[in-house]
């Protein structure tokens, strides 16, 4: 290990937005990260189209934010950079919708790799393929920009057949406002394989797990599921926002001696090497297409299992019960808020 970063990091000034600001770009989708992108795009002067189905609900919000909008196939014909942001489900047959409006030298561009890694859409080889992800959910991508700050992302070239793909995507990643927080370069294969083992291992699934197996603990052993809820999903916040800040080092420093002996010592117990083991397994099925044969099975079968683990999910007792605490927060917050202004009024 040594102190030195070893990846690039991309800001303003490395990017030159003369690789984008002549180019027409399809935003596919208009959700999360496609809304964003259209619009940052936009307000920062590039042509933009958005490409959406006839019958898509999405039409009308597209064009009340003044955008222009096509079919898939209308937008991307008449498009140089094609940015496929509908959900990574839908892409294979958006893309059979668009592949024959790819003109050699235009851009194939995406905002996570599953689809390209994991060989479900496969571009033609007289095309550029990049990736830019913005490191956030859209809403912020497009709510920092609007407040002049950026959205970190990652970059990736994929196929490079015009000799200035990497260019194109720095110019891209500026023109939304990543390159204001820093773009890093990764591949395909990395920003797939982490993501997917970041979200089930620890983000999404072993994070979930960790709170419903304390909770569960705790109202098992006769405590109140207040106090479980409180102890081991509200506070989770707190811990993971001083992580955020300042790493494991501020939050061990912003929690008593007690809680940092405490944690210190039981961590790993909880976590333990069968929990490592088990990541591995995960890993591995990330890297040899497992997972992903897995979840591409379940959507052509009509999502059985996944609809039934998300009912499952929503009946969860933490769930019933951290409502109604948070009705209650929530309302006692708002409280706490007008106390304040009348004070400030009463200042004035
Ligand atoms: P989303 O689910 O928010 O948006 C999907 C949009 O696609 C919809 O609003 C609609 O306009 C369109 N759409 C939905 N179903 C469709 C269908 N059947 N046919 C055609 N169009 C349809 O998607 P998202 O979360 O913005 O994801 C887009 C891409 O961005 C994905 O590759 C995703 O992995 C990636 N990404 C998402 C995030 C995030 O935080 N949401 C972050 C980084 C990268
Ligand atoms: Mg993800």
């Amino acid at each position: 290990m040594t102190d030195e970063f070893t990846t690039e990091v991309y800001y303003d000034d490395d990017a030159n937005r003369t690789y984008i600001d002549d180019k027409t770009v399809a935003v596919l989708g208009y959700g999360s990260q496609g809304h964003a992108h259209a619009q940052n795009l936009a307000d920062s002067g590039v042509d933009v189209v958005v490409g959406l189905r006839e019958d898509s609900s999405s039409r009308k919000a597209a064009a009340e934010d003044g955008l222009d909008v096509a079919t898939p196939a209308e937008a991307a014909a008449r498009a140089d950079i094609v940015s496929m942001l509908v959900p990574d489900t839908v892409q294979p047959a958006v893309f059979e919708e668009i592949e024959g409006e790819l003109e050699p030298g235009n851009t194939l561009q995406f905002a996570h790799g599953f689809n390209i890694h994991y060989n479900q859409i496969e571009p033609p080889e007289n095309v550029d393929v990049t990736m830019i992800a913005p490191k956030s959910p859209g809403h912020l991508v497009r709510r920092n920009y609007e407040n002049g700050e950026g959205t970190p992302g990652l970059l990736a070239v994929y196929q490079n057949v015009s000799d200035e793909a990497k260019e194109e995507a720095l110019a891209y990643a500026h023109a939304i406002g990543c390159t204001r927080a820093g773009v890093i370069e990764t591949s395909f294969r990395e920003e797939t394989e982490t993501d997917l083992f970041g979200e089930q291992a620890v983000l999404c699934g072993g994070v979930t797990s960790l709170i419903k197996q304390g909770y569960e603990t705790l109202v098992d052993a006769g405590y109140s599921p207040e106090m479980a809820y409180f102890e081991c999903l509200n506070e989770m916040k707190l811990i993971v926002d001083l992580m955020y800040e300042g790493g494991l080092g501020e939050m061990w420093d912003s929690v008593s001696d007690t809680a940092e002996y405490g944690g210190l010592t039981k961590g790993d117990v909880i976590v333990d090497d069968h929990a490592r083991e088990n990541m591995e397994r995960v890993l591995e099925g990330v890297q040899n297409g497992t997972f992903a044969r897995e979840w591409i099975a379940e959507n052509q079968a009509g999502r059985p299992s996944y609809t039934q683990l998300r009912q499952a999910e929503k009946n969860h007792d933490i769930e019933r019960v951290g409502g109604r605490l948070r009705e209650l927060f929530a309302w006692a917050q708002e409280e706490s808020e007008t106390e304040e202004k009348t004070e400030v009024t009463a200042d004035d």
